[in-house]
């Protein structure tokens, strides 16, 4: 029976904005460098040639990357070695709520959508105040902004939960970043040395996270 949705659908620009790909479509997309919206490359029903496609564009181009996806259950998935849906991909088709494209930057408010890493959209407002002693202060909000789930604020990405805040407290960090800001001494040149910062704290190696006391590190490997 036809519903009033139905109708709706018959008009080409509601369907497609309600649902613009069909399901067990390929879809080679932008993977690198991201944009707010999907960048669809190429559509095609058939694996072999969308496949093809994939493996084709990414040898042209030098500074962006492709990928192959499958549009099923209204999401889009990354395929098997057979053309089937394998798993969730984290691209997705994001569609971002009419407000968050109003302009709403003042002199001291900036706001922008941002993508995350993984391709996920968010807004983020930037606001900054000045004390009448002439002191900047800074407050950082984000939020979602998608049409189905927006206002809502965040601080790790609801895709691929990543920190999309990394907090710089400078007084209580600040010592802690002049210690361990080169290379140990006992970890120069070794091979497990890590040395990255996870939430402002570096990790060392996989041994001694913290790092080890003193010059001679009973696992110093080279
Ligand atoms: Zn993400």
């Amino acid at each position: 029976m036809d519903t009033l949705k139905d109708f709706l659908f018959l008009k080409a620009n509601v369907a497609a904005e309600f649902n613009p790909f069909d399901e067990r479509e390929y879809l080679v997309i932008q993977t690198y460098p991201r944009d707010q919206s999907l960048r669809v490359s190429k559509r095609s029903f058939d694996y072999e040639s969308a496949k093809s496609y994939e493996i084709i564009v990414n040898m042209a181009h030098d500074c962006s990357s492709f990928g192959l996806r499958i549009f099923h259950n209204s999401k889009l998935w990354t395929v098997d070695f057979e053309g089937n849906p394998e798993s969730i991909s984290l691209e997705q088709d994001w569609k971002i709520a009419e407000k968050y494209f109003q302009p709403c930057c003042t002199n001291d408010v900036e706001c922008e959508v941002n993508i995350c890493q993984c391709s996920y959209p968010y807004f983020s407002t930037l606001r900054v105040d000045i004390s009448d002693t002439g002191e900047y202060s800074s407050h950082l909000r984000l939020e979602t902004c998608l049409v189905d789930d927006n206002s809502r604020e965040i601080d790790h990405c609801p895709n691929c939960n990543c920190a999309l805040i990394v907090e710089e407290d400078e007084d209580e960090d600040e010592d802690d970043l002049d210690e361990t800001e080169s290379t140990p001494l006992a970890c120069i040149g070794c091979d497990n040395y890590h040395g990255q910062y996870y939430g402002g704290n570096m990790l060392v190696c996989g041994i001694h996270a913290r790092g080890w006391d003193g010059e001679n590190c009973p696992d110093y490997q080279q």
